[in-house]
């Protein structure tokens, strides 16, 4: 049988039977919290992943379903009070609106520093952070196969992104990379590009191909599918297309990077996502995984050893563990940097070698991703160690430096430098 996909929203949850299981009041808080942030899962994720038997507590259930925790008692309130008055849709929108202005909907400077030029011209939907690697958003590759509950792209998903990051322009992109020969990856990205149908993704991928960049040498795709809808690769109507496509990458001499989003390791157990992670290795590609750690889902050093393990028994390399962005639900996801270090070092200390490719935790700020070395002492006084592993310059990366010691900070913006007026990378 041909697993065939449905979306469920906010207006027709009631198909999900399990849903009308649920306590009143959690249906209700779903209808509250599910205004103000993206809400989207599907049947694959309902039928497989989920465990039903412990809904209010299964990591599955919360990593698509939003709770009243996602919103400050404030905000829920003021949101509460117009769904129980009936207001109008355009009512709620406006309340909607007003609430996620508050939720600091464009982190780490997004907006104003990466956006690159061509002749002067700003090129919308790509994004040059780092000398060898671009971000290319192309348009319709924008959404996801469900929405996680902690998504640091949703503004882009509920209309009030003014990044306009998306991009039809492949030939811009094209005209960019060939003027620029430091970069040697280009990294399709979303949303998940993969939401495409093949044929759509493929007017890109063989663009980059047939343009003839030597010094382009990679081709990353950043994708949830493999979690969220692995039929993508095994029996959607175009998933041998896609099979194809990808092994025409390969032969042509190109690397292909499956940039995987995975959060829990029950995502890696079914059937479809370990037939898929077969058919995508098969096409030469390699898969390679990364997650943010997340209170309520996976803030334990087991579930990350369980993570990386299975990943590299099944031929995936484990990448990046990021710290939780300072943007939407943070308050209820997030993870303290020293607790963050901790989960890592537990997880790090149980696995083989060949899991330890990953790196983290690490925090995607405005300067660059800032990896948590750890706790260490000087002069008898405890700090953070930190290092860049990628910088907006180049020379910044993997040169140590230190903060104060806090153990409740969340972000580098709550830390303070030790020892000297500012961060060596502020002057
Ligand atoms: C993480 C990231 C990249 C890729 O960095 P790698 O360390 O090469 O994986 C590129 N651009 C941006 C903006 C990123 O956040
Ligand atoms: S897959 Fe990525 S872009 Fe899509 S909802 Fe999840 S975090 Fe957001």
């Amino acid at each position: 049988m041909i697993p065939k996909y449905q979306a469920y929203t906010l207006q027709n949850l009631q198909m999900i039977p399990q849903i009308q299981q649920l306590p009143q009041a959690i249906q209700f808080d779903l209808q509250v919290v599910g205004q103000v942030y993206p809400f989207r899962t599907n049947n694959y994720v309902v039928e497989e992943l989920i465990n039903w038997d412990n809904a209010l507590n299964d990591p599955l259930f919360t990593l698509t379903f939003p709770n009243k925790e996602m919103l400050i008692p404030a905000h829920y309130e003021q949101m509460a009070s117009v769904i129980r008055e009936n207001a109008s849709t355009a009512e709620i929108e406006a309340i909607a609106n007003k609430i996620r202005l508050q939720l600091n909907p464009h982190p780490a400077g997004q907006i104003e520093h990466n956006i690159p030029n061509l002749e002067g011209n700003p090129l919308k939907g790509i994004q040059h952070k780092y000398r060898e690697t671009v971000l290319f958003f192309p348009s319709q590759g924008q959404t996801c196969h469900a929405y996680c509950s902690f998504c640091f792209r949703w503004p882009q998903f509920v209309g009030i992104s003014d990044m306009k990051l998306a991009s039809r322009e492949v030939d811009a992109l094209i005209q960019y990379v060939s003027k620029h020969p430091e970069v040697s990856d280009i990294l399709l990205t979303g949303g998940d590009p993969l939401i495409m149908k093949t044929r759509v993704l493929a007017t890109y991928i063989d663009a980059l191909l047939d343009a003839n960049l030597p010094h382009l040498k990679t081709i990353r795709i950043g994708t949830k599918s493999l979690s969220f809808w692995p039929y993508r690769f095994t029996t959607d109507l175009d998933a041998e297309d896609l099979l194809t496509l990808f092994a025409k990458v390969t032969q042509k001499n190109k690397h292909l990077a499956v940039m995987a989003h995975f959060n829990h390791p029950r995502e890696l157990q079914t059937d479809a996502v370990r037939e898929a992670i077969k058919l995508i290795r098969e096409t030469g590609a390699q898969i390679r995984t990364q997650s943010p750690l997340l209170a309520h889902i996976n803030d334990q050093p087991e579930i990350w050893s369980e993570m990386w393990k299975v990943q590299t028994e099944l031929g995936c390399i484990p990448y990046y563990m990021f710290i939780t962005r300072d943007t939407g639900a943070q308050h209820y996801f997030g993870v303290s940097l020293v607790r963050a270090w901790e989960i890592f070092k537990n997880a790090y200390q149980g696995v083989t070698g060949l899991a330890r490719t990953v790196r983290g935790p690490s925090m995607s700020t405005t300067p660059g991703k800032i990896q948590i070395l750890g706790v260490g002492q000087v002069k008898g006084e405890k700090v953070l160690v930190m290092q860049f592993l990628q910088a907006r310059n180049p020379q910044w990366v993997r040169q140590p430096f230190f903060a104060k010691y806090d153990e409740k900070a969340t972000w580098l913006d709550k830390l303070e430098p030790f020892g000297e007026e500012s961060f060596f990378f502020e002057t």
